[in-house]
């Protein structure tokens, strides 16, 4: 697990060598002597870019910047020797010029160690650079899924499209035909989560909403391709209808619902 402060997730009173040996003992490769504990400590430094390690094993968390601390709590996850890394937001407390660094870093694991990595984030941009695949979360629910190339470029679901027309783009100007149709779609609050909205959790705020919405809870169909027909004019109803397989790109939204009368 990568928490997303490194200020807070590095106890202030304990050198880093502390932290690392702890979580080597833990899940027990810490090694049967202090020169086998001395190399794994090396080991997990080099693995984060930390080096020399000398430099670096007996120094507290004040004395490192915040992009070398990340580093330090990705070493401490990787000290268990992981399949799988969760990793919560982990560049959102870094300066902007150092957030590529780690995601950097992050990524070249996940390809040398062969890890599974499980990115949280809220900045859909980073998602696209770092994700294979996208899944879009809406007050707890999955609503759009598909590989981060087609997620970002051909968002689906209305909330999605809120999402990434919300986000600071020079390139993008309201009106173009690049800009999304999301007129109307950015009001109102985020549902409340113990008491959700029945039906699709995003109609409140929804500009495409329909009767169904209010009610009916809508399953995974497919989005059609982006350049076929069907893809064009998906949004206005016009989708197949079908429930979508893992691998695909889909959307949880009767917006591609198969049109009334149509057989699935
Ligand atoms: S199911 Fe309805 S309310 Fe929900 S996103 Fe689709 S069109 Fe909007």
């Amino acid at each position: 697990m990568i928490f997303q402060d490194p200020f807070a997730s590095l106890n202030p009173v304990h050198t880093v060598r502390y932290h690392l040996t702890r979580a080597l003992r833990i899940h027990g490769h810490g090694g049967k002597g202090p020169e086998q504990l001395q190399a794994a400590l090396v080991e997990l430094l080099g693995r984060v870019q930390l080096t020399p390690a000398e430099r670096y094993l007996d120094v507290f968390p004040h004395q490192l910047s915040g992009g070398q601390r990340q580093r330090v709590a990705i070493a401490r996850a990787l000290a268990a020797d992981p399949q799988a890394l969760l990793a919560d937001e982990p560049v959102s407390m870094l300066d902007v010029s150092i957030r590529l660094g780690v995601l950097n870093l992050l990524r070249d694991l996940k390809e040398r160690l062969r890890l599974a990595v499980l990115y949280i984030t809220h900045d859909i941009a980073s998602a696209r650079y770092f994700a294979d695949d996208t899944l879009v979360m809406y007050a707890g629910r999955m609503v759009e899924g598909g590989d981060s190339e087609t997620v970002t470029q051909h968002p689906a679901h209305p909330y999605t499209q809120l999402l990434i027309a919300s986000a600071p783009d020079p390139d993008r100007i309201l009106g173009s035909e690049h800009s999304l149709d999301v007129e109307g779609g950015d009001s109102g609050e985020p549902p409340s989560l113990i008491d959700p909205p029945p039906g699709c959790r995003f109609h409140p705020r929804c500009p495409h909403v329909m009767e169904r919405c209010r009610t009916e809870l809508p399953p995974r169909f497919t989005v059609p391709p982006a350049g076929t027909n069907a893809g064009a004019n998906a949004g206005a109803g016009a989708g197949t209808g079908a429930e979508a397989q893992a691998d695909e790109h889909w959307a949880a939204c009767w917006l591609f619902a198969a049109p009334e009368g149509a057989a699935r």
